[in-house]
């Protein structure tokens, strides 16, 4: 695997490989990686001659600053990680070789309602930074394919509205969540989490299946409140939201409607550590 650390010399790397007609296939992460992360490298090598992995983690995305300084890094690990996958590249970057005009200075994205509710709503900002490092990251590198996890589907679909204005060539492909054997979706952060704590961290996924099993025999509201319940009574401290939308624009259902696409997303807080997760439905 080859390790480059500065965007020059990534930029002229992958012009390299488009010059010799090599499909490049793109996973940005902020790293402390798992089998998640590992899952979309090997879809990426199953459809691209190179792969890409990217590891860093992008201050204009917390809009949390002890969220920042708290999450997890093992980049010895990680290195390892990829070097057994199969990965061809590592892109490690520090902050000036993404934002060499300084943090504070990067392009604002028209996002329309997907940029305030759920997430958004919660974290405000937080979508501005994700598509200035992915829109900076897809800049330098020029990749046919981009590779991210359903786990962030709000995530997917902001991503997939910056490429439509920024990067309309680049397809975007979507994963989807590993979890743990209890249901957990893996994640960076299930690492603050004790092993108790993980145990009971399950019932997010417990609660999904149980709106999955009972979609459309009980009323949306119902389904909503029987599953905050049982999240609650796991031990989570605190739930930031936990709602039934459509899965083309993230609005709120309100009542079941048959030929609709649609995802049922949650967010909270056990440990102090805040986990997301989401199920489609139908
Ligand atoms: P992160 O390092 O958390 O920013 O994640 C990097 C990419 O990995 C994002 O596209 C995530 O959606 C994806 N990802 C994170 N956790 C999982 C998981 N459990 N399964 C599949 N993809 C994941």
């Amino acid at each position: 695997m080859i390790l480059i650390k500065t965007a020059i010399e990534i930029y002229h790397l992958t012009a390299r490989f488009r010059a010799q007609g090599k499909k490049l296939g793109f996973v940005p992460t902020m790293g402390a990686l798992h089998d998640g992360h590992m899952t979309l490298i090997s879809n990426s090598l199953q459809q691209n001659g190179i792969t890409i992995c990217s590891i860093f983690v992008n201050p204009t995305q917390f809009n949390d600053p002890s969220d920042f300084e708290k999450y997890p890094i093992s980049i010895e690990k990680d290195i390892l990680l990829l070097e057994r996958s199969g990965c061809n590249i590592l892109f490690l970057p520090n902050v000036l070789e993404v934002y060499p005009t300084g943090v504070g200075s990067s392009a604002q994205y028209d996002l329309g309602q997907l940029e305030t509710v759920l997430e958004g709503q919660f974290r405000p900002g937080h979508f501005q930074g994700v598509c200035q490092v992915v829109d900076r990251l897809l800049q330098i590198i020029q990749p046919n394919r981009i590779y991210l996890g359903q786990k962030d589907f709000q995530q997917c679909l902001v991503v997939q509205k910056m490429m439509e204005g920024h990067h309309p060539s680049i397809e975007m492909v979507t994963v989807a969540t590993k979890r743990e054997l209890n249901g957990l979706a893996m994640s960076s952060r299930n690492l603050r989490l004790s092993e108790a704590s993980r145990q009971k961290a399950g019932a997010i996924f417990e609660a999904l299946m149980y709106i999955k099993n009972n979609w459309g025999k009980k009323s949306v509201k119902a389904l909503i409140d029987d599953a905050g319940k049982q999240i609650e009574q796991a031990g989570f401290d605190k739930i930031d939201y936990i709602a039934i939308v459509r899965k083309a624009d993230l609005t709120a259902i309100t009542q079941w409607e048959a030929d609709t696409s649609t995802l049922v997303l949650v967010a909270a807080f056990i440990d102090g550590v805040r986990l997301i997760d989401n199920l489609s439905l139908s």
